[in-house]
């Protein structure tokens, strides 16, 4: 590991400034990836603002969202009365990630910035586009099992590897950042990038900016919420898929639906389509399957991640069934 400067900060004006003054600076909160991410070499930076500090740590409910502070932890997030109350899907996917020692250190805005677990991207002596640009894919002719199925590059086909993520996505959350040039918000539909000819960077956010806080307007979904993941292990490991679906339902009539889809795309790949078929249709096993199949469309796999194909669809179609009450 490289050398480093580190200083914590008192207010979000101290730690814009100190990412102003230095473009090599990153900041720090929970740090469970970007330490690992030192330690392996792939990234270096000169100083660590820690943000801890700030005053970012509160979740509160009024006037039409739900507000959770950036350094909120995953673990006082996903078991927050108000959360599981409102927005169980995004307490659902939580619980699903990393173990409870990472959920207890991990905060919001640092999950949102959580880098792709690519192999070859950890891995130094490998050629990575990601990690030193023009340097190549490993693992586009590589071991690429845990890789994307849908909008991929011809540079990067590695994907987001967060749960909270994918269920934020589902929900339409809003993320609230600060910079030199005042507080702006971006849609997460906004917020993460698809790697196009650029895959170092991940999400549209400044260098300069700061992530404050993430807001999740109200809806009817929390009655019928499901995040299903599929992985290796049924703990700590990532999703090889994993579907969000939030239902708004009249009777068995789907009144309103949100679903994406995690461990498919560079970034959490929110299924409109699907949506849009199955709104206003009667929860059937027949519906969702052809929603499934409607999702799949430009679906494309590697050498070593075909069995996607069949695993997505799979999956989404058994969250419907959960989240619906339909058996069958
Ligand atoms: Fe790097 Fe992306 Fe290729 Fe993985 S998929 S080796 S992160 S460029």
């Amino acid at each position: 590991m490289n050398n480093f400067q580190y200083k914590r900060v008192s207010s979000p004006l101290a730690a814009i400034t100190e990412l102003s003054k230095n473009p090599a600076a990153k900041l720090i909160a929970g740090g469970t990836n970007l330490v690992d991410l030192m330690k392996y070499g792939v990234m270096a930076p000169e100083k660590l603002v820690d943000v801890n500090h700030l005053n970012f740590d509160t979740i509160t409910k009024k006037d039409g969202l739900l507000h959770i502070g950036a350094t909120v932890r995953n673990a006082v997030a996903s078991e927050n009365a108000d959360v599981l109350k409102y927005q169980p899907l995004l307490s659902q996917a939580m619980l699903a990630g990393a173990s409870a020692q990472l959920r207890n250190k991990a905060t919001m805005g640092g999950n949102l910035l959580q880098r792709t677990r690519c192999g070859y991207f950890y891995d130094v002596s490998a050629p990575c586009n990601k990690r030193v640009p023009g340097s190549g894919c490993g693992a586009m002719e590589g071991y690429n099992r845990m890789h994307a199925i849908f909008g991929a590059s011809s540079s990067c086909i590695a994907v987001n590897p967060s749960d909270m993520n994918v269920a934020l996505t589902a929900l339409d959350a809003v993320i609230l950042v600060s910079g030199p040039k005042g507080d702006r918000k971006i849609p997460i539909s906004e917020f993460h990038r698809l790697p196009g000819t650029h895959p170092e960077l991940d999400t549209t956010l400044d260098k300069k900016e700061i992530i404050t806080g993430i807001n999740i307007p109200d809806n009817n979904f929390a009655a019928h919420t499901t995040y299903l993941k599929v992985r290796d292990r049924i703990s700590y490991a990532f999703a090889l898929i994993s579907v969000a679906v939030a239902l708004d339902l009249e009777g068995t009539t789907i009144r309103d639906i949100r679903l994406a889809m995690g461990g498919v795309a560079h970034k959490p790949w929110r299924l409109k389509e699907a949506e849009q078929m199955l709104k206003g249709k009667e929860a059937t096993v027949e519906n969702f399957k052809m929603a499934a199949e409607l999702a799949m469309k430009g679906a494309k796999a590697y050498e070593h991640n075909a069995f996607k194909l069949k695993l997505a669809p799979n999956t989404m179609v058994q969250a419907l069934k959960t989240a619906s009450g339909i058996k069958g």
